[in-house]
């Protein structure tokens, strides 16, 4: 139909030009024309070009990172951040090993480290400073609408807090915040030790300096960001200190090293922006990361939330991302941070720092009356645009009248050859066009991925031979040459073809895309994983040696079972591994437990059903478990219409509860938080509510009662 349309159109195009148009006009306009329109090997050159350019200066800006300024050249620069000192915090910081909070390693050895570093900095201080060292506990609960949502309960995790001043009293503070404590296995070298690396560096600096501060900044360790925010939590909801915190500056990492991204800032206070603009030396920013981030496609927070939510302050947020591969493993340690990305860290919160402390902008009420969120980017590194929500949508409609106008002017044009219900109807066949092909593309990319999967070919590959290339050099070489081979097959070489027949476009695509499926399968470019110690890209796995017992209402067990519970965190897991562990041959799908049980009957220690809800089973020998998880119920009393249980928990440092009351009873109040009960996820029509519960220190029985409407 689109083709006969189509011929109709020419002929009568043609018919009514011949008429009007002398011969040699007819020419002139032809050529005129060929000027104005390029051909589609123009357009496809240019488009490759500037894509190329662009791509170009983002890798080169993001492999620039400063000269590092080390111990024994930090003399020719006063006053400046030292890389070198930095790293070796991470590197004391990191050799005490994972540090979770309740461990040893994190409520002893850490504190004990940062108490004694943050010592030794005051003996060094200038007179000019007031500096109050304090370390505290905090207990306390609240409800989370993080990931599936939970109400998190907390006891007596910890926070190393220095308070930094002039010696007259001050009204307004500045928040820096890190956290010292670890995800479970992880050394914790670039989350957050480089972090609270880079604070104790500034620390340093700050009151080594005789300049006075206008303002006072806290200094915030905190020991249970990893245990879901709660540290930050305490400090801000509990510590007198809290109360004159005007604005935040946090430090975070989902990545080792590259350029710290300014990802998230506000809600209010956008003249943070302004100080962020005019002082740091390297700019990275992006409000694009915040929609994403707040979006919750992102299965990741930071005390960003905490402080915003619970201490209503407006503040800004950082992070590195680069060589995400090794974030929350074994294999986040201090070699994996280049110096350069330290040095760069530590001279842009430095800057932004000292922007704030010592100009006005906390004590001034009209900088503190500004509200409204901001849309904010970095021009290529070298400078923030940044303007006000209002302003966005202004450039977003005038944007879209732009646009509606030059279609319509398009119409007008086209009108003069075509009807314009003619023209409509070919626009709307356009559009459809379009659609249709981003779907096809979605749905071929899909199903070569899924084809290339269940083919193995993908994993096959390096298996059967790894074993042949022995040397990492040769390894990397052959990674190169395969890099070079694929770059001047799928670019260099169709551009030399196309400048001389654009025709050729469609047969050099699917000569693309052939070459591109025997890369895959015949090279090692299709294999996912790194086992290089330089630059590992590890499989995840997370594995619960497990031991289920499920009870009946009046206490008898009805099930009881021991083994490995499976988390894929990775389209390939369990199965890609078999060849190496053959046990994980016997891996069952849960899929019936998840139908039967609550929360599939499996110890999920966070609410993550709607994310990880993909594991598996494989029967094993029962684990050893030191302390045991007890739930008793001490009472039961029935009102009216309400009946109110208390149960008391015993058990270790970590502990997840998770309620669902039966179909038509509703849980209205608890004496876990004060307000409504956070309610989860629905299972099989009825209320679910999960309970976190962790304790760092002294821990008690845990005691709560809820009541049944
Ligand atoms: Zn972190």
């Amino acid at each position: 139909m689109f083709q006969r349309d189509g011929a109709r159109l020419r002929q009568r195009t043609a018919k009514r030009t011949s008429v009007e148009l002398p011969y040699e006009n007819k020419i002139a306009s032809y050529l005129k024309k060929q000027d104005v329109l390029p051909n589609e090997t123009q357009h496809l050159l240019f488009v490759l070009t500037f894509f190329l350019f662009v791509s170009f200066i983002i890798i080169v800006l993001e492999r620039n990172l400063p000269d590092p300024i080390t111990i024994d050249t930090e003399r020719l620069y006063p006053g400046r951040f030292v890389a070198e000192r930095a790293r070796n915090h991470i590197v004391n910081l990191t050799s005490i090993g994972p540090r979770i909070a309740g461990s040893y390693e994190n409520e002893v050895l850490a504190v004990k480290f940062l108490t004694t570093t943050i010592s030794n900095v005051i003996k060094t201080a200038h007179e000019n400073h007031r500096i109050v060292l304090n370390i505290t506990k905090h207990s306390g609960a609240f409800p989370l609408k993080f990931l599936d949502g939970m109400t998190n309960v907390y006891r007596n995790v910890q926070n190393v807090i220095v308070k930094v001043g002039p010696h007259r009293p001050t009204m307004y503070s500045l928040l820096l915040n890190c956290h010292f404590d670890t995800f479970v296995e992880s050394p914790g070298g670039s989350d957050d030790g480089a972090g609270c690396a880079v604070m104790l560096e500034i620390l340093r600096i700050i009151t080594q300096s005789p300049k006075i501060l206008k303002h006072s900044i806290v200094f915030l360790f905190n020991g249970a960001e990893e245990n879901i925010l709660q540290a930050s939590h305490g400090f801000i909801t509990q510590h007198p200190w809290a109360k004159k915190v005007q604005t935040f500056i946090n430090l975070e990492a989902c990545g080792s090293g590259g350029r710290e991204l300014l990802f998230q800032a506000g809600p209010h206070n956008p003249w943070m922006l302004e100080v962020y603009a005019k002082s740091v030396p390297y700019p990275y920013a992006s409000s694009l990361a915040q929609e994403i981030f707040e979006s919750g496609i992102v299965p990741g927070d930071t005390d960003f939330r905490i402080f915003r939510d619970f201490g209503k302050i407006s503040g800004v947020d950082f992070a590195w991302s680069k060589n995400g591969y090794v974030y929350h493993t074994k294999f986040d340690n201090v070699d994996q941070i280049p110096l350069g990305a330290l040095q760069r860290t530590g001279d842009n919160i430095l800057a932004l720092t000292q922007g704030i402390v010592f100009e006005d902008h906390l004590s001034d009420p009209s900088m503190q009356e500004t509200r409204g969120s901001l849309v904010f980017f970095d021009f290529l590194g070298a400078f923030v645009i940044r303007w006000p929500q209002y302003i966005a949508s202004t450039i977003n409609i005038a944007s879209l009248i732009t646009a509606g106008y030059s279609i319509y002017l398009n119409m007008q044009n086209a009108r003069r050859s075509i009807k314009r219900w003619t023209y409509m109807r070919h626009v709307t066949m356009c559009v459809g066009v379009v659609i249709i092909s981003w779907l096809a593309s979605m749905f071929s990319c899909t199903l070569i991925a899924l084809i290339l999967t269940k083919l193995g070919k993908v994993m096959s590959w390096i298996i059967d031979n790894l074993q042949e290339v022995s040397s990492a050099w040769i390894l990397h070489q052959m990674y190169c040459d395969a890099y070079a081979i694929v770059w001047m097959t799928i670019l260099f070489l169709p551009i030399v073809l196309l400048i001389k027949n654009a025709e050729r476009i469609i047969n050099v695509i699917v000569g693309i895309f052939l070459i591109a499926i025997a890369v895959l399968i015949l090279t090692p470019l299709g294999f996912p994983y790194s086992g290089d110690p330089l630059s590992p890209a590890p499989e995840r796995f997370m594995i619960a040696h497990t031991q289920r017992q499920f009870y009946d209402a009046d206490g008898s067990v009805r099930y009881s079972g021991t083994g490995y519970w499976l988390v894929d965190l990775d389209m390939n897991s369990p199965h890609s591994v078999e060849s190496i562990v053959p046990e994980m041959a016997a891996a069952t799908p849960t899929v019936r437990d998840c139908e039967k049980e609550l929360y599939c009957g499996f110890p999920y220690l966070m609410p993550v059903t709607t994310f990880l809800w993909k594991t598996s089973w494989i029967p094993g020998p029962a684990p050893l478990i030191s302390i045991p998880t007890k739930l008793e119920i001490i009472s039961k009393t029935a009102k009216q219409h309400t009946i109110n249980f208390t149960f008391n928990v015993t058990g270790p440092d970590h502990m997840s509860i998770i309620l669902s009351p039966y179909k038509g009873i509703n849980l209205e109040k608890w004496s876990v938080i004060d307000e409504k009960p956070l309610q989860g996820p629905m299972w099989n029509d009825r209320e679910t509510y999960f309970i976190y519960y962790a304790c760092a220190s002294d821990c008690m029985p845990y005691t709560f009662s809820i009541e049944l409407n």
